[in-house]
């Protein structure tokens, strides 16, 4: 019997899209799923920005036919802030969410997450009472639509650049406790703690049962292992408190570009021009990482 028959691990490890294409036409979804699959990965996670934009029936066709799982993420704009106390700007950002949610329930995703408690952009000014309450309803809105098809819905905790709600763990957890909705998890991912908790293992501790979906990214965005995370600290507290969910590589470069995302994350600097080569060692790097963390919990 082979030593790697049975990984010790159960997560899904999948692969941002932005790795490999900066838009979703029937061409690029091939591209994207195919590459993925062809990298070792189990799923693609799907840029959401415009929801209205994914052509659900040719989407799952393809994931159908590459047997690929998915999951997508967006992150509201100025103009859908739910978050804001400028009632047009929440609606609009209701809408959206609910139009998320529809289309990933028609896509049959297993997870719908990002900066979808409020705008994903530098803020000038902390969020107010009023605009946390807004916010708290909107989250608490799209739970309960998405709770109808069990589908979960995640908070990405993001640096102080790109949210002014949540840039912790913690607070996620306490704003999670506030909402109070049964399909809502925290989403953490490495790049943004890199920048604002204590301690990656500290953090992952204090999310436990709560955690639902992790990005691992590098400190730089670019291939894992050459920057200053540290994913031995965070891949041990995850084997510590059994978190079984998806982990999600994600990473950007000038190569593959949104203008709607890529921007908005300043994204100006040449990581990377080889995809396949930077998304089969990074599916390298994490089956390492977890099996190291399996070995010693
Ligand atoms: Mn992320």
């Amino acid at each position: 019997m082979s030593a790697t028959a049975t990984p010790p691990y159960a997560n899904a490890i999948g692969v941002h899209g932005l790795v490999w294409a900066g838009a979703w036409s029937e061409p690029e979804a091939h591209s994207t799923i195919s590459k993925a699959k062809a990298a070792g990965y189990d799923l693609v996670e799907i840029l959401f920005m415009d929801p209205s934009a994914i052509d659900v029936a040719m989407t799952r066709r393809i994931l159908d036919e590459y047997g690929m799982r998915a999951t997508a993420s967006l992150g509201l704009s100025p103009a859908t802030d739910v978050s804001s106390e400028d009632e047009d700007a929440v609606a609009a950002g209701n809408a959206l969410l609910g139009q998320a949610v529809s289309v990933g329930v028609d896509l049959g995703l297993e997870y719908l997450g990002g900066v979808v408690f409020g705008a994903l952009t530098k803020h000038s000014a902390p969020v107010t009472a009023a605009g946390r309450r807004n916010s708290v309803a909107a989250v608490r809105r799209m739970c309960e639509l998405a709770a109808a098809s069990d589908l979960p819905i995640g908070l990405e905790v993001v640096n102080r650049y790109e949210s002014n709600l949540l840039n912790t763990g913690a607070q996620a957890v306490d704003y999670i406790r506030e909402v109070a909705a049964d399909n809502l998890y925290v989403h953490l991912d490495t790049y943004h703690m890199n920048i604002e908790e204590n301690d990656f293992g500290q953090a992952v501790r204090t999310c436990g049962d709560l955690l639902g979906y992790v990005h691992i990214g590098e400190s730089h965005r670019g291939y894992l292992g050459t920057g200053t995370v540290d994913f031995e600290g965070l891949f041990r507290a995850m084997a510590e408190i059994d978190y079984t969910g998806p982990i999600t590589f994600e990473s950007f470069s000038s190569t593959v570009v949104d203008p709607n995302l890529s921007y908005t994350l300043a994204i100006w600097r040449n990581l990377w021009e080889d995809n396949l080569d930077l998304a089969r060692h990074a599916r390298g790097f994490i089956e390492a990482q977890l099996r190291s963390a399996h070995r010693l919990s």
